[in-house]
C-alpha cells in the first residue's frame, strides 16, 4: 500500500477526526496484507510519524509461532528504518478492536508515551487512548541515562574514562 503523508501535525492539538479517519482506513486496507495463517487473527496498523509520513503495518506470523511479529511493531520497524523517531498516532485496527499485546507496548514506550493509539474495529467504531496509558510506570531510554554516582569526586581529566580503564581502576582498589 502507499503510504501517506500528511502537513506535520502542531504539538498539543487534539487528533482532528480527519486524520484519526484516515490513519483508521489506512490500517483497515492494511488488514488484506497481514499474514496470519495461524491465528487467523489479521491486525492492520497505520502509524502516524512527526514528520508527516504514515507508515503501515501487518501481523506477519511464522510455522515457529514464536516468531511472529505483531503489527503494531512492523510499522514501527519500517518508520524507524525510514529514519523516523517521533510519532504521533497508531491506528491499530482487528475484526474486535482489540489493544495491542504487552511486547507492543514496550517497544511503542521506547518512542514516546504521548502516541495516541486509535483503536478500531471492522465497523470503524473507535477508541482512543495513548501508549502511556496502555503501560503505566512504563521502562523507558530514561531509566538508562547516565547519572553522577553519589559521594564521588568528579574526575579531574575531561575525558570520562574507558570502560577498560575503569575496570582496571576497580581491580587495582580492589587489591589494595
Ligand atoms: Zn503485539
Amino acid at each position: 500500500m502507499e503510504d501517506r503523508h500528511f502537513p506535520p501535525p502542531s504539538d498539543g492539538q487534539p487528533l482532528p477526526e480527519e486524520v484519526i479517519q484516515v490513519l483508521i482506513e489506512v490500517a483497515r486496507r492494511s488488514r488484506a496484507f497481514s499474514y496470519a495463517p495461524y491465528s487467523r487473527y489479521r491486525v492492520g496498523s497505520a502509524l502516524l510519524a512527526a514528520s508527516g509520513n504514515v507508515y503501515s503495518g501487518v501481523n506477519v506470523e511464522n510455522a515457529s509461532y514464536g516468531l511472529a511479529i505483531c503489527s503494531e511493531r512492523t510499522a514501527y520497524v519500517k518508520a524507524v528504518s525510514e529514519g523516523e523517531r517521533a510519532f504521533v498516532a497508531i491506528a491499530v485496527v482487528t475484526d474486535d478492536g482489540g489493544s495491542p499485546c504487552g511486547a507492543c507496548r514496550q517497544f511503542m514506550a521506547e518512542f514516546g508515551l504521548h502516541t495516541v493509539v486509535i483503536l478500531a474495529n471492522e465497523k470503524g467504531e473507535y477508541q482512543l487512548t495513548t501508549v502511556g496509558a496502555l503501560l503505566p510506570s512504563a521502562f523507558t531510554p530514561a531509566n538508562l541515562q547516565t547519572k553522577p554516582l553519589r559521594g564521588r569526586k568528579p574526575h579531574r581529566t575531561a575525558e570520562a574514562p574507558s570502560g577498560a580503564s575503569l575496570a582496571r581502576r576497580r581491580s587495582k582498589q580492589r587489591v589494595e
